[in-house]
């Protein structure tokens, strides 16, 4: 297997040449390794390598891998890109830096008493079900402009909009819409693009790619 900061760089290298492609600073597009599954061992080296933001999917994951991690390394950042649920709210602002999953209206209630709660804000992406698919995580895209009304009336800073499309069809008309609908309700953050398609998310306007094979090689 290669070396995670071999593979590093090397996602770094097509970051950049896909912001290249479209203009944009390769700076304004954040990279988070998404260590799901990982353990420490692996994610060790990316962090002496550089690399600063890392996604897990699981809370519990999370509290068993990334204290430890996080004090010996008080500059990096924690998001969570899995389902949340409310009775974890409390957890996850604890522990995360950004959250990528914020989906529904129960969540938003959760989210803001529990960061009022620790008198932490933690800025949360709205996760958008852009293919309409009925077991995926997201918000349907004619609830959007409400989930949004309810937000922007707490406290949860609106990172931007987020969306996993549907599996094996070509990503980037839905990275497109994903984009459109940023545009409409004036957000400009877009978490899109994974290992197979973070290139067309970037060219179409990411600003935080979530990559994980790609940087350790697939998961078992
Ligand atoms: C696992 C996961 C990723 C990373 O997927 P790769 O294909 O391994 O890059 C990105 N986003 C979410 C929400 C995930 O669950």
């Amino acid at each position: 297997m290669e070396e995670p900061a071999t593979l590093l760089a090397a996602v770094n290298d097509r970051i950049a040449a896909a912001a290249g492609l479209a203009r944009r600073k390769p700076e304004d597009v954040t990279l988070v390794a998404i260590s799901k599954t990982q353990p420490v061992e692996r994610i060790a080296p990316l962090i002496a390598a550089g690399q600063r933001v890392f996604g897990e999917n699981r809370v519990q994951e999370a509290q068993d891998k990334w204290p430890a991690l996080r004090e010996a390394h008080p500059d990096l950042a924690l998001h969570l890109v899995g389902q949340l649920q409310s009775n974890k709210a409390d957890d996850a602002v604890a522990l995360f830096d950004c959250i990528h999953s914020l989906d529904r209206p129960s969540l938003v209630g959760a989210l803001a008493r529990a960061m009022d709660k620790a008198g932490r804000l933690v800025s949360c992406f709205v996760q958008v079900n852009i293919g309409a698919e009925e077991q995926k995580g997201g918000c349907a895209i004619a609830d959007l402009p409400a989930l949004l009304t309810e937000i922007r009336a707490t406290a949860i800073p609106v990172a931007g909009l987020m969306c996993v499309p549907p599996a094996g069809i070509e990503a980037a008309p839905f990275f497109a819409l994903l984009g459109k609908l940023a545009d409409d309700n004036g957000i400009t953050g877009l978490s899109m693009g994974m290992s197979e398609d973070f290139e067309t998310a970037i060219t179409l306007g990411a600003t935080d790619v979530r990559v994980g094979s790609a940087l350790f090689g697939a998961r078992g």
